[in-house]
């Protein structure tokens, strides 16, 4: 089932996660490169604090120091950071950034800042110096930034350079230079305070080490944690996107390829496997035919016939079991075991297409790698199939009206055409009747034989009609040949007929084409167009009283064709306009005002307008007026 509040969770969410998803590909090499530019932006205040403390410390305390050898070092932080700066920059520009590079500019950068902390150490009294807590920071950020094993070894490090200046002050071997101790006090010749100091510096350096160190690995893990979840969740969203898209794809289209294409290539992707297919029952329900493919040859496609009674698998997903095949070689309930091989399908993952009347047919992803698939993946495809299902049915619906409809149309178009003679032959005899070829005619002989032919004249519009509305929809169209038709000498052609109609009831029929430019041509058919105005400018003179106006306007925009035809009639009630182009529909306005009309007219009119890639559209107000406007594509034909 899906969530609808689940599902807009994820999609807002969907542009963190793709990007923690993509960030963690590289996650190390992230954190090395932000670590440097922190590190870097942490030792100039490093250095600037060495030269600024010295200042203080010599010029307001008087405190005794070596100050040239202090200020130095500080400026030998600033100047090795400043180099460090540039390298940084230079490493950040790399592309892709070289892992090992970064790790071992990290490491050197702690080296020389450990270096210039003893140096540091050793000018500022010593053991005695109140610099040595310092050297927490620098384990505090080893941790930080390197292995723990690293950490370690810096520690050592640490303990060993301490170890070495107390030592050689001691011996001697090194000078001594009293800053906060009294001279006479002479701690650093003392072998205990020497001693301790050693034992308790390099013991808090280790225990601060593995405390920093442990607690950084936990967050690393937790970090990781968030990675893989966040990975998951990824592509549960994809997979959720995918079962959304074909529940849209279900209502979407009716087009059966086209629903199956979108369904076999949006669950590949959403698998991450290289192809999957539909294949649906025939008409038999023994063989399975290949609906839609994606990923796979034609090779693969045409190797041979999928039958239920030869196919164990097939059978036993018909029945309703999504099934996985984990290793393409060795399941023995394939059919075409070598050929599935051959083409580099090492699992496969089948579940059933199943429909309310029963089985349709099977969706099946395939992998390259064995033991590609989990009962997860199952479960997803298994949600896929039954949307999918729902669309095959509904297409399949669809197709069948579809088929029903042509059935009805030839029904009607041969049921038209047997009518079509007689009532030929009947309006004939009439004329002949009237005409008083066969004797003279009493005036109520006259006057009911002319209602007759009234009525067989009708008749005779809406045998047309139907013949016409018939051939449209039984595709008897495609039989036409399309060719080049010069619509202004059309259209002039429709109004020059109806100019003695429209004079017998007074309108003004008005007729204006903008064609300076050249003719217009378009691609259709004589017959068809001449359908089509004949029925719109027939329309208009019909549907307007005595004494109004009809203006027919042709002219072209845009490379196409527009015609208007505009009356100031009876007009369309509002709630008539969207069944206008209905078979058989007539607005009860006409109906009570018109006697004369089958309803059809439009509905061909429409419809030949499409075939001709057109639009109509119309806009009216009962009481005031009609306009029809029609546009097709200009013929542009280019030069032989
Ligand atoms: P018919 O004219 O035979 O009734 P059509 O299919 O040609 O059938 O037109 C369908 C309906 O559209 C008409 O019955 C009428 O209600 C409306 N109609 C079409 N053209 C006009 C027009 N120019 N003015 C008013 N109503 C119109």
């Amino acid at each position: 089932m899906l969530r609808p509040y689940l599902f807009a969770v994820v999609i807002m969410n969907s542009a963190a996660l793709r990007d923690a998803a993509q960030s963690s590909s590289v996650p190390l090499e992230a954190e090395l490169v932000s670590s440097m530019t922190w590190l870097i932006t942490i030792r100039w205040l490093a250095g600037i604090g060495v030269l600024g403390a010295t200042f203080v410390a010599d010029t307001f305390f008087r405190v005794s120091l070596p100050a040239l050898s202090l200020y130095l070092l500080g400026v030998i932080i600033l100047v090795y950071n400043a180099a460090f700066h540039l390298i940084a920059r230079r490493l950040m520009r790399k592309e892709p950034r070289a892992h090992h590079q970064s790790d071992f500019f990290t490491k050197t950068q702690i080296g020389c800042d450990w270096l210039a902390m003893t140096a540091l150490i050793h000018f500022s009294g010593g053991l005695e110096s109140p610099a040595i807590f310092y050297f927490f920071f620098h384990v505090v950020i080893a941790s930080i930034l390197l292995s723990m094993r690293a950490t370690f070894l810096y520690a050592a490090m640490a303990a060993l350079l301490i170890s070495a200046i107390g030592i050689g002050e001691y011996a001697g071997a090194l000078p001594h230079y009293f800053v906060l101790a009294n001279a006479s006090a002479a701690l650093y010749r003392q072998p205990l305070f020497v001693l301790g100091t050693i034992f308790f510096f390099s013991s808090t350096m280790f225990v601060a080490a593995y405390l920093a160190s442990t607690l950084n690995a936990r967050l690393r893990k937790r970090e990781a944690q968030v990675v893989t979840l966040s990975q998951n969740l990824l592509s549960a969203y994809t997979r959720l996107e995918t079962v959304y898209e074909s529940a849209e794809a279900v209502n979407s289209t009716l087009e059966l390829t086209q629903v199956l294409d979108r369904l076999v290539q949006r669950t590949a992707d959403a698998l991450g496997v290289r192809a999957c297919s539909i294949r649906l029952l025939d008409e038999t329900g023994a063989r399975l035919n290949v609906a839609a493919v994606y990923g796979l040859s034609d090779a693969y496609v045409k190797k041979g016939d999928l039958t239920l009674d030869q196919n164990p698998l097939a059978r036993e997903v018909i029945a309703g079991k999504a099934i996985i095949v984990n290793d393409v070689a060795t399941d023995t309930r394939l059919q075409y075991p070598q050929q599935a091989l051959e083409e580099g399908i090492a699992s496969m993952l089948s579940a059933p297409l199943h429909g309310k009347q029963g089985p349709l047919g099977l969706i099946r992803a395939y992998s390259v790698d064995a033991y590609h698939f989990t009962a997860d993946d199952a479960e997803f495809v298994s949600a896929i199939a039954r949307q999918g299902s729902i669309a095959i049915e509904n297409a399949l619906a669809y197709q069948a009206l579809g088929k029903l409809d042509q059935m009805k149309s030839r029904f009607v178009m041969t049921v038209t055409h047997e009518l079509r003679s007689p009532v030929s032959v009947v309006r004939s005899l009439l004329r002949t009747l009237l005409a008083g070829y066969v004797g003279e005619l009493g005036e109520t002989q006259r006057e009911m034989l002319q209602r007759v032919q009234y009525r067989a004249d009708f008749l005779q519009t809406l045998i047309d009609d139907l013949l016409d509305l018939a051939a449209g929809k039984a595709d008897v169209s495609a039989k036409e040949e399309i060719v080049p038709v010069r619509l202004d000498e059309a259209v002039a052609r429709v109004v020059e007929r109806f100019t003695i109609p429209a004079q017998e009831k007074a309108i003004a029929l008005e007729w204006e084409c903008a064609c300076a430019d050249g003719p217009i041509k378009i691609a259709a058919t004589n017959e068809g167009i001449d359908r089509v105005l004949n029925n719109l400018v027939s329309n208009a003179v019909k549907y307007t009283p005595h004494g109004g106006r009809v203006a027919v306007k042709l002219f072209a925009r845009a490379n196409r064709a527009t015609l208007e035809v505009a009356d100031s009639g009876i007009g369309i009630p509002e709630d008539a306009l969207t069944h206008l182009f209905e078979e058989f529909y007539r607005a009860p306005n006409a109906r009570a005002q018109v006697k004369e009309g089958t309803g059809l007219g439009l509905a061909i009119t429409k419809d030949l307008i499409v075939r001709y890639g057109g639009h109509i559209g119309v806009q009216s107000q009962a009481g005031r007026g009609t306009t029809f406007t029609v546009t097709f594509p200009i013929l542009i034909e280019l030069p032989v």
